[in-house]
């Protein structure tokens, strides 16, 4: 029986570890193994829902052992940490990170998903001691980090200063939850600050303007509705360094920091460009309209860490829409009985949702037959964006459990805090 093997259940390898388990693995035509070095699941795009504390990803995560049971793949966790491709073998991490041996699985085919890292275009002082997004883990970081600011800082009576460098959705999305945050924990009486003078975010974007993904009337929106939150938004500053306490620009204006979280970018993590495979500038994984690699008809790879080139559109961007569009491509080629070919793989752009805290959101959307896009904002927006995360879950779990989940969720929202009131 061939054995297709996927490395990363992120957003596009879980959909795609799930898709295959219930056509291949389900029928055992194919026996299909999922990799990843966390034990569960999380949707990437509401990270920054972690970082501010409004999310607690015990509650969220979907352990991928469960996920494996109900839909007919095994799961394997473990770092993937090189490939040995004459052999068409990958090798894991020993069991737990401990000092054990390493592990090998044989593939007949290997999808890469293994998404992206920050990436901090080498300005000085900015690995050492900016935090970053890219794991539940670096969430939890942030959160604590935030949370002990504010505490430290309200007994000392001197204010926090947070800097977010990059204006994307990450940093955006983060900034406008931070200071939801930042007001719920004063209600709460959890620090003893003013959240309105005391606790300072500074939002730094190199461009023109916010969110460079959307038309500069509605990144103006966004930046206005960051300022009436009190958010401090700089736009054409390039940070030049960074240091323990402060973020210094290409003027050499230095403005104090409590705390930095780099979100200026992303590249795809350093082990693709150590893989004997074709990669570009950002270490993304070169593939063809089959999203096979360039290099091996045994090899594909979707999402954040592949580079596919649509004739029409150019590279697809680093989102969870595209990692979700190539998931379905692949599933729907990798489970082919026969060797018709398949047609080539189209980037379909629905649009952009940025979520700007309570009820608010920023975007726009394509017209299925127009092609048009059109601006959203405000609570419409809102909602559209928040399904973006029911659609994720009926992929995962079919329609029934994604209207459990949801309700759920519903629920707890109403009996708990708005945000984690502890660290
Ligand atoms: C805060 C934030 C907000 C975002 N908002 C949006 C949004 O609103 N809309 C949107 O479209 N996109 C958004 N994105 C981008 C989106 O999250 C990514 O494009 C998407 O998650 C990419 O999916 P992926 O499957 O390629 O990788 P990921 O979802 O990143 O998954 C990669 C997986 O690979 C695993 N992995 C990596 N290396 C290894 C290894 N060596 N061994 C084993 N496992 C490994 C990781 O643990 C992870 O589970 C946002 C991202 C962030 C951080």
């Amino acid at each position: 029986m061939e054995t297709i093997v996927i490395v990363g259940g992120g957003a596009g390898g879980l959909e795609l570890a799930t898709r295959l388990g219930d056509t291949l693995g389900a029928s055992k035509r194919s026996r299909i193994v999922l990799v990843d070095r966390w034990p569960g699941h999380f949707w990437k795009p509401l990270l920054h829902t972690v970082a501010s504390g409004k999310c607690d990803p015990q509650v969220s995560e979907l352990p991928f052992s469960a996920q494996a049971l109900d839909h007919d793949f095994e799961f394997v966790q473990g770092d993937m940490l090189c490939m040995d491709r004459a052999h068409q073998t990958i090798t894991l991490s020993p069991r737990d990170g401990g000092d054990g041996a390493c592990r090998v699985i044989a593939y007949d085919k290997l999808v890469l998903a293994l998404g992206s890292v920050t990436n901090f275009f080498g300005v000085p002082g900015a690995q050492e001691h900016a935090l970053t997004l890219d794991s539940v883990a670096d969430a939890e970081h942030f959160r604590r980090r935030f949370f002990n600011a504010c505490i430290h800082a309200g007994e000392h009576k001197k204010p926090v200063n947070v800097v977010i460098v990059g204006g994307g959705a990450t940093g955006v999305e983060l900034a406008a939850e931070l200071s939801n945050t930042a007001r719920t924990l004063a209600a709460y009486r959890v620090h003893e600050l003013d959240p309105e003078q005391d606790i300072r975010i500074t939002l730094i974007e190199r461009g023109q303007h916010l969110l460079p993904q959307l038309d500069p009337l509605q990144a103006q929106r966004a930046a206005r509705h960051l300022r009436t939150l009190g958010i401090e938004v700089l736009t054409s500053i390039a940070v030049a360094s960074v240091s323990a306490d402060a973020v210094t620009d290409a003027e050499g204006v230095a403005r104090p920091a409590d705390l930095v979280l780099w979100a200026a970018g992303v590249e795809a993590p350093p082990l693709c460009a150590t893989l004997g495979l074709s990669v570009n500038h950002l270490k993304k994984i070169m593939v063809d309209a089959s999203l096979r690699s360039t290099n091996d008809s045994r090899i594909y790879a979707l999402g954040d860490c592949a580079n596919y080139v649509c004739p029409v559109k150019g590279p697809t961007p680093p989102r969870a829409q595209v990692a979700h569009q190539q998931a379905m491509f692949l599933a729907d080629l990798l489970a082919r009985k026969d060797d018709t070919p398949c047609p080539d793989f189209r980037y379909h752009d629905y649009g952009s949702l940025i979520s700007l805290g309570q009820q608010a959101a920023v975007g726009a959307l394509t017209g299925p037959v127009s092609g048009r896009r059109y601006r959203v904002g405000g609570p419409f927006a809102s909602v559209m964006y928040r399904l973006l995360y029911q659609k994720h879950l009926l992929q995962l779990h079919g329609a029934v459990p994604m209207l459990t989940h949801t309700l759920a969720d519903w629920l707890r929202a109403r009996v708990l805090p708005p945000v984690r009131l502890h660290r």
